[in-house]
């Protein structure tokens, strides 16, 4: 079995059967919350959605919206005025407001990228998908999983050793793990549940112990 199924058999055990960061479930909400989950957090991204969804609900609504007051809704994300460029772009290119069902067109909207469009592919439309951001990279590569380090990369390598219908469940659970257990700062290696298989293990563990 290679190391990756063994990862997805032993962290499915044990997560939640639905894993879900962001609220919007409608395909153009929930695109355009992933755009704007670029470098901050989910809840403050379902804060400010709560807002900007209330005043601009669909794609034509948005496409017509004010550059300033679609910024100012999404200060606290940060990075607010390219992200309000790209969100009234993506709505303008989206015409009526469907979204989408292929990496291909997906990335071709403003502000779409490998990581936003494998988002929709697998939370959406319930196709394969390997979403690379920053937690997922750390794990698989901790793991031993890739020796990638480049986003795409990193995605292909292990989309290649998954089964396609694996792969967004995959996704999300070592998303969710790196958040509750393999942190970037201190991985709790002596509880973690995988320490028998990580070839990182042994090295985390020899720094806790000289400390
Ligand atoms: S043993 Fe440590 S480094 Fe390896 S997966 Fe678990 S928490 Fe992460």
């Amino acid at each position: 079995m290679n190391q990756a199924f063994e990862v997805y058999k032993r962290l499915d055990e044990i997560s939640p059967p639905e894993i879900r960061f962001l609220d919007e479930r409608d395909p153009f909400r929930f695109l355009i919350s992933v755009i704007l989950s670029a470098r901050t957090t989910d809840r403050i991204v379902n804060i400010v959605t709560k807002d900007l969804f209330a005043k601009y609900p669909d794609a034509p609504s948005l496409a017509s919206a004010d550059l300033k007051d679609v910024e100012e809704i999404i200060y606290p994300t940060g990075f607010y005025r390219n992200k309000a460029k790209n969100i009234i772009a993506a709505s303008k290119a989206l015409g009526d407001g469907d979204v989408p069902d292929t990496m291909e067109e997906l990335t071709k909207l403003p502000g779409v990228g490998r990581k936003t469009a494998s988002c929709v592919l697998g939370d959406i439309y319930d196709k394969p998908a390997i979403i690379v951001d920053t937690h997922f990279g750390r794990v698989v590569q901790r793991l031993g999983i890739t020796e990638e380090k480049d986003p795409t990369a990193i995605e292909l390598d292990v989309a290649g050793q998954l089964e396609g219908k694996y792969h967004y469940r995959f996704s999300m659970i070592v998303n969710l793990f790196g958040r509750t257990t393999c942190h970037a700062k201190r991985p709790q290696c002596e509880t973690c549940p995988l320490n028998d298989i990580c070839p990182s293990a042994a090295s985390f563990l020899d720094q806790y112990a000289k400390k």
